[in-house]
This record gives C-alpha cells, structure tokens and sequence, in this order.
C-alpha cells in the first residue's frame, strides 16, 4: 500500500505541471452539450429570461445571490457566489447590452458547478476560491440590443465619474470582494482578425495597462498570465484565432482601473467564427477557457507561465470582410478597370429586438490585397454586369420557387416587381430583392456605400449573383440558395 502511493506521488511530479489541466481542457469541451443551457441559445437574450436561472440559484443552498444594485430602468443586478476559498475571483458580462457571448457561458458554468460530475477539480475549485458572478452587468442595453445603458453612456468609460448605477454597482462590488481576479466579459466585431492573416480574432485578450507608462506590477503579470494560459487552450480548439488588444492606458475604462485598484484583470472579447452568427461556439470556447482558468488559478499553477508567453500572441487587426471578391473587372465609360471590393452584411434589429435582418454595404474596394474574407472569390476574367428589373410584375412572393429565380438571375434581373407585397414584411426572405408597384431601382454605382448587388459574367454568360451581399453560384446544383441565403431587399 505504501510503495503504491510512494509511486503515485511520483507519477504525479514527473507529470508535465499542466497536464492535469489539459485533462480537463478537453473533457469540459467533449462533455460540453451536457451543461449547456439551453434556455438561452440566440445573441438576443433579454433580463427575463434569466431570472428564472437565477431564481432557481437562490433556492439553491450551494450558490448565494444578492441583488447588488438595479439598472437606470429599475432591473436588477444580481451578484451569484459560490465557493469557500481565500482567493476571490470576480466575473462581470455585458456591460455592453449587445455582448451577450459570456453571459450564457456564465449560465454554462453554473450548470457545472451545479452537477455532481468533476467531483475532484470542482473540490479544487471550490476549496481554493470564491467565484462571483454578476452576468448582464447593462440589462437596459440588452433590452434593446445596443452598447450603451439608458442614459446614453458607455458605462465602460464611467469608471471615474461613476454616473450610472451599473458602473457604482460594478465598482462597489469589486470594492467590497477586493477581488484578486477579475474576468472583464466582453464581445468584439467579427471583422476583427490576427494580424497578417485570414483568421478571425475568435477570442481576442487584454491584460489592461493600470498606467501611461504601461508598467507591469504583479497585479498586472498575473493576469497576463493567466491569459497565456487561455490562448494555449483556444489555440487547441480554433488554431491562430486569437489576438491580443493594444494596451494603451484608457484612463476612463473599468478594466484598467479594476486593474490599477489591486484586482488582477483578464480582459476577453469573443469575436467571429466562420458559419457561427449566433456564437454559439465561441460562447462554448468561453465556458471551456474560463473554467480551466479558473482551475489554473485554483492551483496557482499559472504563476510558472513565463510573461514572454503573453507577447506571443498576435496583436489584433480589424481586417476582415465578410465578402471579398478580387480582381473584377469593371467598366466605367467602356473602360476596364481591375478591382477588388469588400463587403459586409450588416445586422438591423428588428423592433422587438429579438431577432434581426440584413442590410449589406461596400465598405471598400480598390487593392484590398491587405484584407481578408470570411468568404472569397478570384473573379479574374469576370466582369461585373449590372442587375435590371424583371419584365413580369408578381403578384405574390410564393409565385417566385427556387428554379425561376435561379433562371432569373442568369437572364440578368436581380429585382422583381410585386404588388402585393406582405405587409409585416421587413426584408426579401427570397434570394432576390423585391420591390413595390412604383418603386424606381436607382441609377447602378459601385461605391462604399451602396448596397452590394451585381451580377458576374464571364464568356457572355452570368455565372454569380451578389444580392445584398450574399454571393450565389448559379451553377453549383449542390447548395439550395435558400440555405446559404439570408434575406435580399425590400423596397416598396
Ligand atoms: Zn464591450
């Protein structure tokens, strides 16, 4: 019995210092559609919803909830505790209404800590510290799916002035826990990259500066790395999709100043991933990195990561389109022209702030041989071709199936004229713009600005649409266009 534990405490020093930790790196991730909660599955979650979650935590003997503070409108803010370690660790999300990525993470983990698997970590977790979470730090925004509170503030930028009721209860509650970490929850533009490359910043990381010079106290260099730590894990599941924020001092913002009042300060951005508009994959890279962090810091085994680690990892860029199409030929008073051009789908909420549509810009075009494309296409020896107005009006929307737009879009018309057009309706749903009786289709430009719609003709033939946006094949039979399609325009 004895020369059996002898060899296990050997085994156990002679095991790599973060083999433990991938360990449980790669179960949190296989074992993840277990804890998820799926209650919460969209980027437009609102305050209700989740106070059922918390409602159930206050019954619940294991978790202690406090309501910490109320929002401008009067919503609360709750602060969810569990553990009995020394160490404080303090987890705020959403002081952005429209970041929601960290604050279903959030509700990830507590069904972990809930469940009576991981018993051994979930002991070296819950021994060595106290986790606090305060998720939806600006419910107001989240109600409307917007960055700033009711008052019209970024409350990120309130942190001296301290006007707003989310930023006194964040401050109060970081005071009062005098946190040694603290996790700064965020979400980022999906048009963020890593540096010289077509990989989106997924995750992007900042241990903010507490001061101009950018100093690095302990405070600072344990929060740097810990992130260390964290790119290694994201590196695993979506390789070189992680950046690292400039960190120049922002006197007004939270995070550095959390930083400079002795809480050492992981600032975590979840980005783009290819095919994921909802983010449900990153919020699952959020739960699987946060949760070996937090047992990282359990086991104090992050202070071994050398500081060098951190510089590492590549600075974050803001190049990346969702469309890029290069090397089109144009032509502007009979004259070829060579271009590329970039294009993003933007979000428009829609009034109930639940759900959203399509409404696609040019946002640059010329040489973008500097930018990057969620999706791309060589156009060389195409040519753009403007789209015309069908000659036949439609009634109605469903008069249009797959194969007439298809043949539609092939003969050149990229619009469609309808006199009974659904009233509630926002957007086109059918892979070409839709427009009312009257409605005059202005004057064909290619410019930053305007809405992508083109057509692409090679040999006399089109062979690709771009309708707001979205670039269709009109030769691949493989993909159904209603599939790979959001929606086109509406124009009455
Ligand atoms: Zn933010």
């Amino acid at each position: 019995m004895r020369i059996k534990s002898l060899f296990f405490i050997l085994c156990l020093f002679c095991m790599n210092v973060f083999a433990q930790e991938e360990a449980l790196t790669s179960a949190l991730y296989d074992s993840y559609t277990v804890y998820k909660e799926t209650s919460l599955n969209k980027r437009r979650i609102k305050h209700h919803e989740l106070q059922p979650l918390i409602t159930a935590y206050r019954k619940n003997p294991r978790f202690t909830v406090k309501t910490v503070g109320q929002s401008i409108e009067g919503r609360d803010l709750n602060l969810i505790s569990i553990g009995n370690g020394k160490t404080n660790v303090f987890l705020w999300s959403q002081m952005h209404g429209n970041e929601p990525t960290a604050t279903q993470a959030i509700f990830d983990i507590f069904n972990f800590l809930e469940s009576t698997d991981f018993k051994e970590e979930k002991r070296t977790i819950l021994n060595n510290l106290t986790l606090h979470f305060l998720p939806m730090l600006n419910p107001d925004g989240a109600e409307r799916y917007q960055r700033r509170n009711r008052l019209g503030i970024d409350i990120n930028r309130d942190a001296l002035q301290l006007q707003s009721p989310e930023g006194r209860t964040l401050k109060r509650v970081r005071d009062s826990l005098q946190a040694d970490f603290g996790f700064n929850l965020h979400d980022q533009s999906t048009y963020y990259n890593a540096e010289r490359t077509n990989k989106p910043a997924t995750i992007s990381y900042l241990a903010p500066a507490y001061n101009y010079e950018k100093e690095i106290n302990e405070v600072r260099g344990n929060a740097m790395k810990v992130i260390a730590f964290m790119n290694k894990i994201i590196q695993q599941y979506a390789p070189g999709q992680v950046g690292k924020y400039n960190d120049d001092f922002e006197p007004r913002a939270f995070g550095d100043n959390i930083q400079k009042w002795g809480t050492s300060t992981i600032l975590i951005e979840s980005g783009g991933y290819s095919n994921d508009v909802e983010k449900q994959e990153i919020r699952k890279l959020n739960y699987v990195s946060i949760l070996s962090a937090i047992y990282t810091i359990a086991k104090g085994s992050y202070t071994d990561i050398p500081l060098e680690d951190y510089w590492e990892i590549p600075e974050n860029d803001r190049k990346l389109f969702d469309l890029k199409i290069t090397n089109v030929n144009y032509k502007i008073f009979d004259k070829p022209y060579t271009l590329d051009i970039g294009m993003n789908r933007l979000e428009v909420n829609r009034e109930d702030y639940n759900s959203f549509w399509y409404s696609s810009r040019i946002v640059d075009q010329g040489d973008l041989s500097t930018y990057y494309g969620y999706e791309t296409l060589d156009a060389t020896g195409y040519t753009i071709r403007e789209g015309k107005v069908a000659p036949e009006t439609i009634k109605i929307p469903s008069q249009l199936d797959e194969q007439t737009i298809v043949s539609l879009l092939k003969n050149g018309y990229t619009y469609v004229r309808c006199t009974n057009i659904p009233k509630d309706w926002d957007s086109s749903p059918l892979p070409i713009h839709l427009i009312g009786k009257t409605f005059k289709v202005p004057e064909f430009l290619l410019e930053v600005g305007v809405n992508p719609t083109f057509l692409l003709e090679k040999d006399g033939a089109i062979a690709y649409a771009v309708i707001n946006g979205f670039l269709i094949d009109l030769f691949d039979n493989s993909k159904a266009l209603y599939f790979i399609f959001n929606n086109a325009m509406l124009f009455r």
